[in-house]
């Protein structure tokens, strides 16, 4: 079968990455896991080994032949757009994995955060720029709104870097394997909170005051004064702590 270009289709078939993805993956007996794009089931097989409920979720009808195999008891695979998936049980300990379709990476979270799946773990591949950006800190240009929207909920840490040929086809790309674990939430208006760092990173170039116009900036100076930050600060200079405390002072 042709790999899909247009469904992200680039199998992972070298076995020490496949191996490091599956060693991070610790489960109790309830625990659930959710395989995003199974593809031709590298990963799905050696998760099936770890003998708890597997959900996958795979878009390319074409892969049926392949994929339907692996069905059981404790395996289901559903031939489903993940981002449209929504019945995710919410009483379940669950964790995610998946070699993700690049195109769509940062959708595929921003649905895991807006569906509350509320994962303990998610264990992804995704292109080494993007995890870059995921990992980043303050002061540098891949610092941005979704480093610190993803890093609230969740601790993000790189597992290790890989290069294309552990694929098929490979990528133009040098992929990450990336391993992020859930984190206690503070309790706040999410939505706020999200609109806050939204408007925070608006225009790149300009300063915080700039981009927070509609803001009552003399809230937020006396914030920046506590964290002996100058007026002209720009977005990417503030770690969360600190819009943490603007979201707060704005209550
Ligand atoms: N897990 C396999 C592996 O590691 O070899 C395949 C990984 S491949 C990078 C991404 C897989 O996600 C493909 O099988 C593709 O068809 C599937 N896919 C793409 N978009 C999807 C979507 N919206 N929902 C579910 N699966 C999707």
């Amino acid at each position: 079968m042709k790999a899909k270009k247009r469904y992200g289709q680039n199998f992972l078939i070298d076995s020490y990455y496949i191996n490091r993805i599956i060693e991070t993956i610790n489960v109790f007996s309830n625990d659930l896991i959710i395989e995003i794009g199974p593809g031709k089931g590298a990963l799905t097989k050696l998760l099936k080994e770890k003998k708890v409920e597997l959900r996958a979720y795979e878009i390319d009808l074409d892969l049926k032949p392949i994929l339907d195999p692996l069905n059981d008891e404790l395996t289901h695979i559903y031939y489903q757009d993940f981002l449209q998936v929504k019945d995710f049980p919410l009483d379940r300990n669950i964790i995610i994995v998946g070699n993700l379709p690049y195109y769509i990476t940062t959708p595929i979270l921003e649905h895991i955060i807006d569906e509350n799946i509320n994962p303990k773990k998610i264990i992804i591949m995704v292109q080494k720029e993007v995890a870059d950006r995921f990992l980043a800190q303050p002061h540098t240009k891949e610092y941005g709104y979704f480093t610190i929207w993803l890093n609230h909920f969740f601790k993000t840490e790189k597992i290790v870097d890989v290069p294309p040929k552990a694929f098929n086809p490979p990528p133009k790309v040098t992929s990450t394997i990336l391993k992020l674990t859930r984190k206690s939430l503070p309790d706040i208006d999410l939505k706020k909170y999200q609109k806050l760092l939204q408007d925070s990173f608006k225009q790149k170039r300009k300063t915080l005051k700039n981009n927070l116009s509609n803001y009552d900036w003399l809230k937020i100076k006396e914030v920046l004064d506590s964290f002996n930050l100058k007026e002209n600060v720009r977005a990417e200079e503030l770690r969360e702590e600190v819009y943490l405390a603007i979201l707060n002072k704005m209550e």
